[in-house]
Order: C-alpha cells, then structure tokens, then sequence
C-alpha cells in the first residue's frame, strides 16, 4: 500500500489539512511493515508556492509524528513527465488548442444552453477551430491552453468514505496558457508514477476525481483506490481558512497547545481511539499515532464535516 499527502505549498497547514494528512498517514501506516507513505509537494504554481511554505509543512508535519518515506517529490522539477504524458495524448488526437480567456469561459459557461452539459463546463468553444482562426487569435497575442477533447464520458468510483461517486468528464485543462502543467494531468502522472496506490484528500476534490480516472483510462495507468475525506468548517460553514483564527499548529502552540493534545483533537475528530495520557507516560505524539493506525479502519470514520470555532482552542484541554 502506497498512500500519500500532496499539499501545496502555499501558507502553513491548518487543522483541516492536518487532519486529512493524518487520515493519509494512518491508512497507509496501517500496514506499517509494508505501507509507504509520501509527501508530494504541489508547487505547479511558481507564484503562489514558495519552500519556506514546503519547509514549514513538512516540519509541522514531522511534529505531529508523520514523517515521509523516502524523498519528498516536488512537482515543479516534474514539468517533462506532465509534457510527455500530455504529448502521449495529443499523438491519440486528444489534445486541443484553447484561446479562451477566464472571462470569456465564465460568460459562456454560464449563459443558457440545453445540450446537456453539465452547468459550469467548458463549453467547447475551441474545439473545432479552423488554421485560420487559431492563427488569428494568435495574431491578437493569446496564448493557448491545452485542452482534453472528452465525449461526456461517465466514470464511477466506490470512494472508501464517500461510498459510489458519479460524474460526466469535461474538457479539462492538460496544461495553462503560461505553459505550466495543470492540476488534474500532474497529480495522474505523479500518483501514477510514484506507485500511488491510495489516494486520500479533501472531499472538495471529489468532483475533480472522474476526471482523474479518465485520464488514467487514456493514458493506460491503473487507477488509485479513493478516500475523500470531509472538510474542516468553521463557525460560519465556511471551509476552515487563517481568516477563522488560530487554526495552525503555531498558533495553537502560542495558546498552550503541545502537539500531542492537537493529535489527540484530531484523532478525536475523526471518530478514532484516542489513547488516554493517563495510561501511557509519557504520552510522544508517535505512541498517540501508533495506537491509532493499529485499530484504524475507513469503515469507523467520521463522515460529517467537522465545524470547528478557533475561539473555543484557546487553551488546551488539561488547562480548562
Ligand atoms: N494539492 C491539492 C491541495 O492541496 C491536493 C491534491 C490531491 O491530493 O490530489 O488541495
């Protein structure tokens, strides 16, 4: 079993994506004898991503007892792995040139239409543009995306927290018009690559996921088991951001938080065993882990989204 976290390095982890990296750790750790598990970093865009965001993750990471076999693979040092597989499409006829702007795609996607596409999907306005029209907009300085050319395909998966997940794929983005690789062609190469065998991560990505199995499809990889996992929400239902309050391990730390009583919330969060510090002393945050990967299981899981109120941390539990 080969597991993995993949955050992009953008800003510290909150207690969202703690939790879901501890998810991934515990299920792949659960075979600790033969489990892998790994830490890519998705740094595609140069200028959110930065390695003092990397360095920062991976040590807070490392604090919560999750440390990564093996290197930590980034993909911004990956670009001609993603450009071979998208090359590998395009000799399928696969690929096609898009001009659109953001803006026009918006406009387009959401204006009325009855052809069955789902709300919100590219509307395939490139799709079939004559020599003459790609070399005019080219002429207007546009620069092209790379586009997958779909016919509504349907995929399925039985997801180990969601249970059968449905959707019709659309023409995805292989790679943006500044040249970058995008999102959904990099995580199927690099997972593919890798050996990832178990993909966990948030439940937002779960509509991104028959995407994911298309490209699989074409590109001839097997695909990964799937665990999405719920959100982290705060007070106002909002997914949990730095805007809620103390939400990183830093912060928690400031408020009296060692880092074992933040592996016991999470633990406690996700509906697992949560070992008693009164009968292990002293409590590492390994032993902690340890005591929960050997009973976890996907079918125990808490599948609600937990609602967390920042205010309500501001001091650990022993202290109330
Ligand atoms: N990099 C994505 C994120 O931070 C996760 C992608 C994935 O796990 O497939 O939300």
């Amino acid at each position: 079993m080969t597991g993995r976290f993949a955050p992009s390095p953008t800003g510290p982890l909150h207690l969202g994506n703690l939790r879901t990296a501890l998810v991934s750790w515990l299920a792949a750790r659960r075979t600790a004898a033969t489990g892998r598990w790994l830490v890519r970093m998705e740094d595609l865009d140069p200028v959110t991503s930065s390695r003092d965001h990397e360095v920062r993750q991976l040590r807070d990471l490392a604090r919560l007892g999750m440390s990564p076999d093996g290197e930590v693979v980034r993909q911004s040092e990956r670009f001609h792995l993603h450009r071979e597989a998208i090359a590998r499409l395009d000799a399928d006829g696969l690929v096609y040139r898009c001009y659109c702007t953001r803006r026009e795609i918006r406009e387009a996607a959401s204006a009325p239409h009855d052809d069955g596409r789902p709300d919100g999907t590219y509307p395939g306005t490139c799709r079939e543009l004559t020599a003459h029209a790609r070399h005019q907009r080219e002429q207007q300085g546009r620069r092209a995306a790379l586009r997958l050319r779909t016919e509504g395909e349907i995929h399925e998966f039985d997801d180990l927290v969601l249970g059968l997940v449905r959707g019709t794929v659309d023409d995805v983005v292989l790679q943006r018009n500044d040249g970058v690789p995008a999102y959904n062609l990099a995580v199927v190469v690099d997972d593919h690559l890798q050996g990832v065998d178990q993909v966990v991560r948030g439940d937002d990505l779960a509509s991104s996921t028959p995407r994911q199995l298309h490209l699989h499809r074409l590109l001839g990889f097997a695909p990964p088991a799937y665990a999405h996992v719920p959100l982290v929400l705060g007070p106002d239902g909002q997914r949990l951001a730095k805007r809620h309050g103390a939400v990183t391990l830093d912060d928690l730390a400031a408020a009296g938080w060692d880092d074992v009583s933040v592996a016991r919330l999470l633990l406690g969060s996700l509906g697992l065993a949560v070992p008693d510090p009164s009968r292990i002393e002293p409590l590492r945050v390994t032993d902690v882990l340890d005591a929960a990967s050997a009973t976890f299981s996907f079918a125990t899981l808490a599948r609600e989204r937990w609602v967390l109120d920042p205010a309500a941390l501001d001091a650990p539990p022993a202290h109330r």
